[in-house]
């Protein structure tokens, strides 16, 4: 497993749509492996493919609060079957908008199909945070970023914040 470079906005290949995975391979089981462990490492609960730069419809998460127990959760080619027509609203953040938060509204509840890591094919019905989190990640195979849904004016001050943060060289205490 390899902890990768988790690529943050603005850069355009968050703005790609992810492609529809074929079969689930030792390939894409590596690349599952290798998003875990980056999300780990970054102290994340959820991760898309595109976030390290590969723009195929896989996502992990892991929304357990207990370091000891992990319970990692894998899918490929996700699709939404239903979504509840109550909303509910977290304060959410994103490894790829580092530093910045914001309040969303999305669907409660929403019922979600996918292939597991071993290829076989399920379906969750979620709720709760994890309802968010999948609605969050989804959003990015589609390049959807949760800054878009906020006013024109607060995305434009992050993005240009965030463009600073990239344009400044690293500090360094000798
Ligand atoms: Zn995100």
């Amino acid at each position: 497993m390899t902890i990768k470079t988790i690529i943050a906005e603005p850069n355009k290949i968050l703005r790609e749509i992810s492609k529809t995975v074929e079969t689930v391979g030792k390939e894409e089981q590596n690349l599952m492996d290798d998003m875990l462990e980056t999300m780990y490492h970054a102290k994340g609960i959820g991760l898309a493919a595109i976030q390290i730069g590969v723009p195929k419809r896989i996502i992990v998460m892991d929304i357990s609060k207990n370091e000891e127990e992990k319970t990692p959760l894998y899918f490929v080619n996700p699709l939404i079957k239903n979504r509840n027509k109550e909303y509910s609203v977290y304060e959410e953040g994103c490894l790829s908008v580092p530093n910045y938060f914001a309040e969303i509204e999305r669907p409660k509840t929403c019922e979600v199909e996918y292939l597991d890591y071993n290829g076989q094919k399920k379906i969750l019905k979620a709720e709760g945070l994890l309802a968010t989190c999948i609605q969050h990640e989804m959003d990015h195979l589609e390049g959807i970023l949760f800054i878009d849904y906020l006013s024109k004016l607060k995305k434009t001050m992050i993005v240009k914040k965030l463009s600073k943060q990239k344009d400044k060289p690293d500090r360094i205490i000798v």
